[in-house]
């Protein structure tokens, strides 16, 4: 009934990176290095990270008519995605311009292109894609009026994860949908609202939750990360899976009793962090579809995510099934 483990609606871009000694100042012109491209963006980079765990993964999305957007479907297929569903023209391919200067700081500059054109319709016109995939996961690198879309075209039981990045306030059908939503720290500070998130990973992890999403996931970097869903949906779960524990459903809200987990990272040398979340949120949307339980599936992403920082770049760095389990 299934054709897909999951379904990516995000951004593909090509990464165009140039070390440089010194950023130049306004009006000035400095040499760099070579150019480097890497193919990037955060739907892309969900997506291979995905299918090189073994997923059957497809991603819609949207790339110019131009070089950088075949390379980036050549990437694509080349990791093992289905690109049916990336849709070419419309604007150039998204790019992000990246200088690095020797600390490793970079400075970026985005061309949304094609990814900004990436529209509702396209949604409605992918009906098929999206009845036929376990789980469909998201971030922001698109128009918001896009990811609404995507929530109002779910099947009946289908499941949404949403990494909200870059982050913005997001309506209440939205949020609502997100079975995870996925934050690391900035993202949470920027959905609450700074003076509202409180203190600690768990503050953040209770007020996101009391927002409408049936789960939340807190990602911590080396620390590891959070999830938080309330005691009645652990309970729906149960029921669904045909467990029989009582317990029905009840509202979210005020007085619920809230479930906050732990994940234990996995103990790595760091070399480069870059898309540890995209593989994170990717390894986690999968297991979820497989039907692991939300500290389940974040165990599983925590090392897939472990993994990824110990190489550098983004796609280039992500794990196969195999380098996890060895891991
Ligand atoms: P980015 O924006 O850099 O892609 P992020 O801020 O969205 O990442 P992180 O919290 O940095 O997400 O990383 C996602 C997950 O990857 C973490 O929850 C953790 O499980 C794993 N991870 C990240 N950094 C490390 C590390 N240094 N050591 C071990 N695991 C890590």
């Amino acid at each position: 009934m299934y054709d897909y483990d999951l379904l990516v609606v995000g951004s593909a871009n090509a990464d165009l990176v140039i070390d440089v000694e010194r950023r130049p100042a306004a009006g000035e012109t400095v040499l760099g290095g070579d150019l480097a491209v890497h193919p990037g963006g955060k739907g892309a980079n969900q997506a291979v990270a995905a299918a090189r765990l073994g997923a059957a993964t497809a991603l819609l999305a949207r790339v110019g008519d131009d070089g950088h957007g075949r390379l980036l479907i050549d990437s694509l297929r080349t990791a093992g995605v289905d690109t049916a569903g990336v849709l070419v023209g419309g604007a150039p391919t998204g790019v992000a311009l990246i200088t690095v200067d020797p600390s490793g700081d970079n400075s970026i500059v985005v061309s949304p292109g094609a990814n900004g054109r990436l529209t509702p319709e396209d949604v409605r016109a992918a009906d098929g894609l999206l009845r036929t995939s376990r789980v469909v996961s998201t971030q922001l690198e698109i128009p918001l009026e896009t990811v609404v879309e995507v929530v109002r075209s779910l099947p009946e039981g289908g499941r949404f994860v949403l990494n909200p990045s870059p982050p913005r306030p997001l309506p209440g059908e939205v949020l609502a949908a997100c079975d995870p939503l996925i934050v690391n720290e900035h993202e949470a500070k920027v959905i609450l609202g700074d003076s509202a998130a409180g203190d600690t990973p768990e503050d953040w992890a209770r007020r996101l939750l009391a927002e409408g999403p049936r789960s939340v996931v807190v990602t911590l970097g080396a620390e590891g990360a959070l999830v938080a869903e309330t005691r009645t949906e652990t309970e729906r779960r149960t029921d669904e899976s045909g467990a029989g524990v009582g317990g029905g459903v009840g509202a979210v809200g005020g007085g619920v009793d809230v479930e906050v987990t732990r994940v234990a990272s996995v103990r790595v040398d760091a070399v480069d962090t870059t898309g540890a979340g995209d593989a994170f949120t990717a390894a986690l949307a999968w297991r979820l579809g497989t039907g692991a339980t939300l500290a389940e599936a974040a165990g599983y992403a925590a090392r897939v995510g472990a993994a990824a920082v110990t190489r550098r770049g983004a796609q280039e760095s992500f794990p196969t099934g195999a380098e996890v389990e060895a891991l």
